[in-house]
């Protein structure tokens, strides 16, 4: 029998090192439990416009840079038909611009309102960096946003080690050119030694399109929408409900793991580290 194993196999190629970056979404993951501040300025500027949205619209497109949300919202049927029954016209580029415009200073007025910390996020970073991974992290929000975030993260004693916006990019989510941004500016050898974490869909996408590890946290940010003092009254029949309704979006839009917040994370490290050393890919 003629046989080559040069010609008749390949061998593949595998990470085994550890997870070396961490890469971190701002609201609904760090900060503002309930991902509010967003979704309440952008029912702010839909009332002024005369075509008011609940706020269950206003989170849909959560995630994306602002603008490119407002005209996501804009999209909604339930809100285009409202719009072109109060203006009489669909709503165009221009308003979407306008819009926009309308909603960088109400929300830069109103996020240190809604800056607190989520509980477990400094315990979690105290870890991680023990571990030696690096801290990075991305956000929908502009420039100016993030900069009053920042500021208030490190009053509380979070300093991530690099952090880019929807601004800093040409695509923002569902693309992942803000978790590239990071790998290149914390020299990070390898996409495979990366973890993303995100409240939202989009988010979770977002680390995948890196190539790289997705963990969504079910609870603390936009898919439930409620502040922690909310969440916590709830009774826990209602708990369950909001879970067995969003942990199965999160897995089946490619998730690796589901938890309910930035407090559970240590054990999916744990997890991934062994499927590394095993030679799993994301
Ligand atoms: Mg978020």
């Amino acid at each position: 029998m003629q046989f080559s194993f040069e010609r008749e196999f390949t061998y593949s190629r595998a990470y085994r090192g550890p997870i070396r970056l961490v890469v971190l979404d701002w609201a609904g993951t760090t900060m503002d439990f309930g991902c509010m501040a967003p979704a309440v300025v952008f029912c702010e500027v839909f009332a002024e416009e005369g075509v008011p949205i609940s706020i269950e619209e206003a989170r849909i497109p959560m995630g994306a840079h602002k603008k490119v949300h407002i005209g996501l919202i804009t999209e909604i049927p339930s809100v285009r038909r409202r719009w072109v029954e109060t203006k009489g016209s669909e709503p165009t580029e221009a308003d979407v611009t306008r819009m926009f415009e309308r909603f960088v200073p109400l929300q830069e007025a109103c996020l240190s309102d809604y800056s607190t910390l989520i509980p477990g996020t400094l315990e979690v970073i105290a870890q991680c960096r023990q571990r030696g991974y690096k801290i990075g992290s991305t956000s929908g929000y502009l420039p100016g946003m993030l900069a009053i975030n920042q500021a208030d993260a490190t009053k509380q004693g979070y300093t991530p080690d690099a952090t880019f916006g929807a601004g800093d990019v040409p695509r923002g989510r569902p693309f992942g050119h803000m978790v590239l941004r990071n790998i290149v500016a914390l020299d990070i050898p390898c996409v495979q030694s990366v973890v993303k974490i995100d409240d939202t869909l989009t988010g979770i996408e977002e680390g995948l399109n890196a190539g790289g590890w997705a963990i969504g946290l079910a609870i603390s940010g936009n898919e439930v929408g409620l502040q922690y003092d909310e969440w916590m009254a709830l009774p826990e029949a209602t708990k369950q409900k909001h879970r067995d309704r969003i942990y199965p979006s999160m897995y089946q839009r490619g998730a690796h793991y589901v938890v309910d917040s930035i407090a559970d994370l240590m054990p999916c490290f744990d997890d991934i580290e062994a499927r590394l050393r095993r030679g799993e890919k994301p």
